[in-house]
């Protein structure tokens, strides 16, 4: 058949097809004469029944209806509404699979989006760095609250793309302390009738609930965001019953409620009063010790993130006396991970909040070879660059550090990284298609990549972060 019609394959048409690849959000993808199937769910080995739900004319988007052979990387998801959440993408692929899919996920972005050539890419490539236990990794999770079909009150996550709250008891990848919390903040709202914030008509008090634990200090975070119009007195009807409730938690130090009046999908008010205890928590990261308020970025998988830093760390090649920048440093958590081995460390970060954090956290650390700058990377870097003394050699960056977020370092950034010429860049994705895109401008400066390393930092998702150590060519 040399041309298919727009007509070959219709919306609601069943078919049977084998998985033979992997889409980049991590649905399984099969081919009927060339026609393609993307198909969430389906895992790759699988032999599927589907329904197609939307047809084009090279391609459709197809829902499983039944796995008719399973694939050997195919496992029982671990969390029962793991489909329905779309929180998690990858759960019912085996954890070994999963972690070869964001290793060629990485490699082929690279090649195919960077240009690079691709026995070259594989030579550079080390093997990702994976979790011995990928569960209960995450040390952060914000809850909406909302009713259920039944008027129930629950917390859960929203049913991909929709507003409709999927109830969850206790999700997996979070803390076991967070199904405590919730429940006890359910209950006092039942037994009180405490109304959760609704969306579509803006009333209601309790939006969402935030919760953060310090995997190392073991300390914990309530923060109760709510849509609060009152002046003074309780933000809470019955505030002290549920905070001793909430206080007799082990290891809970800080209980806030963030106020948010705005009909917006932004999460967190801006308005923080601690209603018990201290105002943050403390982590230890590297060594570090890091002060969290309810605002703070801070990443969310820490066993991860130590060893995505030591990786950092040791593709800057340090010896004590480099000066490095770290760019889109958040609250400086690389920066003054680099510090202890360099001569001077810069920090550049979008958000003023952060700056401060950062600035705090060098002080309650005793660094002092640490400075940071607010502003766009693209605007700091350039005016630096313009001001300094060429011939000051001390003033040269030895290592530049780049953690940008998903749609990468911009243009401006990273022609002056070019300029500014350091013997090492260290590149740290969120994004590898964004990371292919800027590799390609770095080595066309004339630099070269060395070494590429995916880390896992949020398994069952699709997504993958990378570090890429590259070096200016002589
Ligand atoms: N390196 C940090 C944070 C990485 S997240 C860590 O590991 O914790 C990316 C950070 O870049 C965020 O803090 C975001 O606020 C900041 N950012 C976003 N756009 C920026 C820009 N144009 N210039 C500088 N920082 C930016």
């Amino acid at each position: 058949m040399s041309k298919r019609e727009d007509s070959q394959y219709q919306k609601d048409q069943m078919l049977t097809v084998e998985i033979t690849d992997i889409g980049n959000d991590g649905e399984g993808i099969g081919k009927i004469e060339g026609y393609t199937l993307f198909i969430k769910d389906a895992v790759i080995g699988d032999k599927v029944r589907c329904k197609i739900m939307k047809a084009k004319k090279n391609y459709a988007y197809a829902h499983l209806e039944e796995v008719v052979e399973a694939s050997a990387h195919r496992q029982l998801a671990k969390c029962p509404i793991a489909r329905q959440c779309g929180g998690c993408q990858l759960q019912n692929m085996t954890y070994e699979k999963e972690l070869s899919f964001k290793q060629n996920k990485v490699r082929n972005n690279i090649v195919r989006l960077g240009g690079f050539d691709g026995e070259f890419v594989d030579s550079v490539m080390e093997p990702i760095i994976g979790m011995e236990e990928p569960w209960r990794y995450r040390n952060k999770a914000q809850y909406p609250i909302g009713r259920d079909k039944n008027g129930r009150i629950v917390a859960g996550f929203y049913a991909g793309r929709t507003h409709s709250i999927i109830p969850v008891s206790d999700c997996l990848i979070g803390v076991e302390e967070n199904k405590e919390i919730l429940d006890i903040v359910i209950a006092h709202m039942e037994k009180l009738h405490v109304e959760p914030y609704d969306e579509a008509s803006g009333k209601g008090l309790v939006r969402h609930i935030l919760i953060r634990k310090g995997f190392d200090s073991g300390q914990i975070m309530v923060c109760l965001v709510i849509n609060y119009k009152g002046k003074g007195g309780e933000f809470i009807p019955g505030q002290q019953e549920l905070v001793d409730a909430l206080a007799k938690i082990s290891g809970m130090t800080s209980i806030s409620v963030s106020i948010n009046t705005e009909k917006t999908n932004v999460i967190m008010g801006y308005d923080i009063r601690t209603i018990w205890g201290r105002d943050t928590i403390t982590d230890t990261l590297k060594g570090l010790k890091f002060e969290i308020s309810p605002l703070s970025f801070y990443q969310v998988n820490p066993v991860q993130t130590d060893k995505l830093y030591g990786q950092a760390i040791e593709y800057a090649g340090l010896t004590g006396k480099e000066t490095v920048w770290d760019l889109y440093c958040g609250i400086g958590t690389i920066t003054l991970s680099m510090a202890k081995n360099a001569g001077q460390v810069y920090g550049v970060e979008i958000i003023q909040a952060a700056i401060d954090d950062a600035e705090n956290n060098a002080k309650n650390n005793g660094i002092e070879n640490a400075k940071f700058f607010c502003g766009k990377a693209e605007e700091v870097l350039p005016e630096y660059y313009e001001k300094t003394d060429r011939e000051d050699a001390s003033l040269h960056p030895d290592v530049i550090v780049v953690d940008p977020p998903r749609k990468g370092c911009d243009s401006a950034c990273l022609e002056t990284m070019l300029k500014m010429a350091p013997e090492r860049i260290v590149y740290v994705s969120c994004d590898s298609a964004t990371l292919a895109r800027d590799l390609r401008i770095l080595s066309d400066g004339g630099y070269v990549i060395q070494k590429v390393r995916p880390c896992d930092m949020f398994p069952h998702t699709v997504h993958v972060e990378t570090v890429v150590q590259l070096t200016r060519k002589e």
